[in-house]
Formats: C-alpha cells, sequence, structure tokens
C-alpha cells in the first residue's frame, strides 16, 4: 500500500477504508477484511459508536498493529474530559493511535487542542489531525496552536476540491484527508461520463478512476463500504495513472457543491450532543 510522509515524518496510507454508519459488527467485519486485503489505514471515530468493533476488526486480521495506521476522532463533548483519549484508547483496544482529530469546531476546541498536544507529546498519538475546521476556523487554530496539524479531514470529491483550504495546508504541509471521497455513493457523480470512459480505457470502474483522481491531487482517501467486493476493488488504484489532460478534464467537474451543508447550527447542537458509546 502506497504511503505518503507527514510534515512531522510519520508515514501514512494513502488510501484506507472508513467505517462512518457501519454498526460495530459491520465495522468489524469491513476492517477485518480491509486488512486482510492489503488495506493499512483504517478511519473511525467517537461518533460512529463502532470503535470496539473497529478494534475487533484489527484484531481479528492478524495484521501487526505496527503495520496498521489508525485514525479516530474525538467529539467536541470529550474536548473537555481529561480522560477522552485514555477512553478511546480503551475501546478501540490499542495502547497509541496513529492519528487522533478533533471532529468539530465547535464546544471548547481549544481545550481539546491542547488534549492533543499533550498526547502527541507523551507519545500516546503520533499525529495530530482536525476534521472539519474550514476557513475562518483553521485560520484560528494555526493562529493559536503549538504543533501544526499533519492532517485535515474535510469533505472533498471532484465536485469539491477543497481549493480554499489547499491555499492554506499546501503552504503548512498539512494533508488533505477525504470524507466522501466518492460523494458519498452519490450516482450522478459516479456515472459521470468521464469516468465510464476512463474506466473503460483502463480497465478499471468509475469508482476507481475516482479514487485514482484522489490519489494524483495527493489526497489521502477512506471510502466506506461493507461490500467486499468494492472493499478489494477501491485499493485496487497502483497499477495505472491518469494523464495531465485527463486530471484537467475531471477538474472541470468542480462545481463548488457540497454534500452536507451543516454550518452554524449543526455545530451548535454538536457541542452538546453525547455519543452513546457502546459497550
Ligand atoms: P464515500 O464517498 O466513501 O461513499 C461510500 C458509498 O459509496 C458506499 O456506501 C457505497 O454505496 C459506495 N461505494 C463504495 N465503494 C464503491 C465502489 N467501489 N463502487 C461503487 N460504489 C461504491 O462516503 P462515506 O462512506 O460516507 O465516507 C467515507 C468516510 O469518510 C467515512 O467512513 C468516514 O470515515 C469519513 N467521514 C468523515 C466525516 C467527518 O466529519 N470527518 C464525515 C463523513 C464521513
Amino acid at each position: 500500500m502506497e504511503s505518503i510522509k507527514l510534515n512531522n515524518g510519520v508515514e501514512m496510507p494513502t488510501v484506507g477504508i472508513g467505517v462512518f454508519t457501519f454498526t460495530p459488527d459491520e465495522a468489524e467485519s469491513s476492517v477485518e477484511v480491509a486488512l486482510k486485503n492489503g488495506y493499512r489505514l483504517v478511519d473511525t471515530a467517537n461518533a460512529y459508536v463502532n470503535e470496539r468493533g473497529t478494534g475487533r476488526g484489527i484484531k481479528k486480521s492478524g495484521v501487526a498493529r505496527e503495520d496498521i495506521f489508525v485514525s479516530t476522532k474525538l467529539w467536541p463533548t470529550e474536548y473537555v474530559n481529561e480522560r477522552a483519549i485514555d477512553e478511546t484508547l480503551e475501546r478501540l483496544g490499542l495502547d497509541y493511535i496513529d492519528l487522533l482529530f478533533l471532529h468539530q469546531p465547535t464546544g471548547d476546541w481549544k481545550a481539546g487542542y491542547k488534549m492533543l498536544e499533550q498526547a502527541y507529546k507523551d507519545g500516546k498519538i503520533k499525529a495530530i489531525g482536525i476534521s472539519n475546521f474550514e476557513g475562518k476556523y483553521l485560520d484560528e487554530l494555526l493562529g493559536v496552536c503549538e504543533i501544526v496539524p499533519q492532517v485535515i479531514q474535510v469533505e472533498c470529491h471532484p465536485y469539491f476540491t477543497q481549493s480554499e483550504t489547499r491555499k492554506i495546508t499546501d503552504e503548512k504541509g498539512i494533508k488533505i484527508m477525504c470524507w466522501y471521497p466518492l460523494g458519498h455513493g452519490d450516482k450522478v457523480l459516479v456515472n459521470e461520463p468521464i469516468f465510464a470512459k476512463l474506466a473503460e480505457k483502463y480497465g478499471k470502474t468509475p469508482a476507481q478512476i475516482i479514487l485514482k483522481w484522489h490519489n494524483q491531487m495527493g489526497f489521502i482517501v477512506i471510502p466506506g463500504s461493507r461490500n467486499p467486493e468494492h472493499i478489494k476493488e477501491n485499493a485496487d488504484i497502483f497499477d495505472f495513472k491518469l494523464t495531465d489532460d485527463e486530471m484537467a478534464e475531471i477538474a472541470k467537474l468542480d462545481k463548488g457543491i457540497r454534500y452536507y451543508n451543516g454550518g452554524e447550527a449543526e455545530l451548535k447542537q454538536y457541542a452538546t450532543w453525547q455519543p452513546e458509546y457502546e459497550k
């Protein structure tokens, strides 16, 4: 599996599996299938309420812990819980996390970020991430942080390529990790004629063409799938390369359109909503 170097020297795989909306059992089986088929990156979150299932999938895969890159996310209500990282580790059944995010720019995120910085210094986490910190939130965070984050996880796909965020992250050496890399499975995106044309040319599927575009953009992707065939397919993108002209053609699809438009009202709710963790 291909990897890239983060701004602190840590190596991170560029393709992983994401388990948003998965039950604990679905997370367990999908993570096991992915790791047994060459994946080395797994992305979950406190709020997905499947960290225990994800941890079971990691164990059942038989892949050595040090060969797997695990990312998860602290939910805003945890930013003021000084035991939050230890509790996350306990749910995952791990003794360190490769990349820990603040999931949302709400609640006392400055306290949350300090907690991540301390955990990084203590070796409990190997890299720091921020998720959904776009625009003013990214500016504010970079103004107050002691350690520049290594990764930002944001909505990103051919219809919305994060061109504004990239102006800042490119300068700071922060890598972009794309959520909804396949537009959350949106058929309109996946069925764009350009992807069918390139799929035919390269003997790949439209989903693989989209994931290859991400890869050549320098993005990290975590497509979600419960389907073992799709899981295998989504990591099988390293035996071909899109031409510059083809990348330019795909770039024309950027409509600046997001699938998720939560805004400030949702962020306010996120500040107090408490996940009910699996036992
Ligand atoms: P996605 O864009 O990865 O789309 C997944 C859907 O695409 C699947 O449900 C399936 O219907 C379809 N699909 C997957 N592989 C396919 C294939 N090979 N061919 C055809 N269709 C295929 O969206 P997602 O799963 O919702 O998001 C991916 C990950 O991003 C999540 O699991 C999670 O880790 C992360 N995420 C993070 C945030 C955040 O706030 N940080 C928000 C949403 C998602």
